[in-house]
């Protein structure tokens, strides 16, 4: 299923916006237009020049999370980070690097980077709506323009920004730089379990303070969410560190099941329960077309799996990795493109295959 597409490329790197965005902003929109000044437009009589500012403003915040990712990956790119691509969703945006840096002092500066620029877009505005003489904006019993209330406002969602991300937990800004000035002091992965440790603290005690005071369901949200991105950011570097150093030939299984592109998807599906193997490389004679897994069978009514044949419901398009390659690497081409296995080629050959067990067994042996 597609959950995103793209809008456009800034910098050579895609923009996409996923789809709980197209429900985010109508829903937002419709928020700021009926709040009541300062942070909304209930006081405008036009009908559509009331929604026309409320869209406006979640657009613009938007736009405001865009130039704050953009900031990361100005400096990801500068010190030669690749980045997959800018997402937008829900909850604002996510840059996907290919690698976080492993050097504390690129990390830091990456990481404040984001911030920078939620705080310089505050700076500037802020100042515009000085010159303006317009500081009575804050005046809610005599509300100022709805125009440059649209100014304020995007100025006061960049300093939430600001200080949100500033928070020092994974999966904030905050706590990528609480990280890189700990790595300075100790191991990579001591680190990151200190600075996960701490962003966890930090959600908890936020999360009682949510269940205290009145209307804290937001904070026990939040909470929640850095809860969950603390412990993930721990296991993945963990299983990163651990696997540094080893090669895919070291990982890898040699001894691969494939299946012949004629199998039908009735015989297919036989041979899974036999061999307890969720995914097979397509073969025809000797070279490897595409792999199968049981996703692709599942969706097929039963009674039509004895006409389809594997070559029409596989994926022609392989993923490999060569037997030199970092193990590392496997993790991470799994984990960008959300699949299972990975076909080891040597010189157009098939040699091995690497799944996500393979990775998982090796870092347990290794702990
Ligand atoms: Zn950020």
């Amino acid at each position: 299923m597609i959950t995103s597409f793209q809008i456009g490329k800034i910098m050579g790197i895609p923009i996409k916006l996923h789809i709980t965005f197209l429900l985010i902003i109508p829903v937002m929109g419709y928020i700021f237009a009926n709040n009541i000044p300062v942070f909304g437009f209930s006081d405008v009589d036009s009908f559509f020049l009331r929604y026309a500012l409320g869209i406006s403003v979640a657009i613009l915040l938007f736009t405001s999370v865009l130039l704050h990712e953009l900031g990361h990956s100005f400096v990801a790119l500068k010190h030669g980070t690749n980045i997959q691509g800018i997402t937008l969703f829900l909850f604002g945006g996510v840059s996907s690097l290919e690698e976080i840096p492993r050097n504390p002092k690129v990390e830091f500066k990456m990481a404040l980077a984001g911030p920078s620029v939620s705080l310089l877009i505050w700076s500037v505005l802020t100042i515009f709506i000085k010159l303006l003489n317009a500081d009575t904006i804050m005046n809610t019993t005599t509300p100022l323009n709805p125009v440059l209330r649209v100014v304020w406002l995007i100025g006061y969602i960049n300093i939430v920004l600001f200080i949100f991300n500033l928070i020092p937990a994974f999966p904030m800004d905050g706590g990528r730089v609480l990280r890189a000035v700990l790595a300075e002091r100790m191991s990579y992965k001591k680190a990151t379990s200190t600075a996960a440790n701490v962003g966890k603290m930090f959600a908890i005690f936020m999360g009682i303070i949510g269940l205290i005071i009145p209307g804290g369901l937001w904070y026990i949200l939040i909470a929640f969410f850095i809860y969950i991105g603390a412990s993930e950011e721990d296991k993945s570097t963990q299983i990163s560190v651990t696997l540094e150093g080893l090669k895919i030939r070291d990982i890898m299984t040699r001894d691969i099941k494939t299946v012949p592109s004629g199998m039908t998807a009735d015989e297919l599906v036989e041979l899974m329960f036999r061999f307890k193997h969720m995914g097979y490389p397509v073969v025809e004679g000797d070279e490897v077309i595409g792999i199968v897994t049981f996703n692709d069978v599942q969706n097929i009514p039963k009674e039509e799996r004895k006409k389809v044949l594997i070559s029409d419901i596989m994926t022609k398009e392989i993923i490999n990795l060569k037997e030199d390659d970092e193990a590392v690497k496997a993790l991470k081409i799994m984990t960008i493109n959300n699949i299972g296995r990975i076909i080891i080629l040597n010189e157009k050959k098939m040699t091995g295959i690497v799944t996500r067990t393979d990775l998982l067994r090796s870092v347990q042996l290794l702990e």
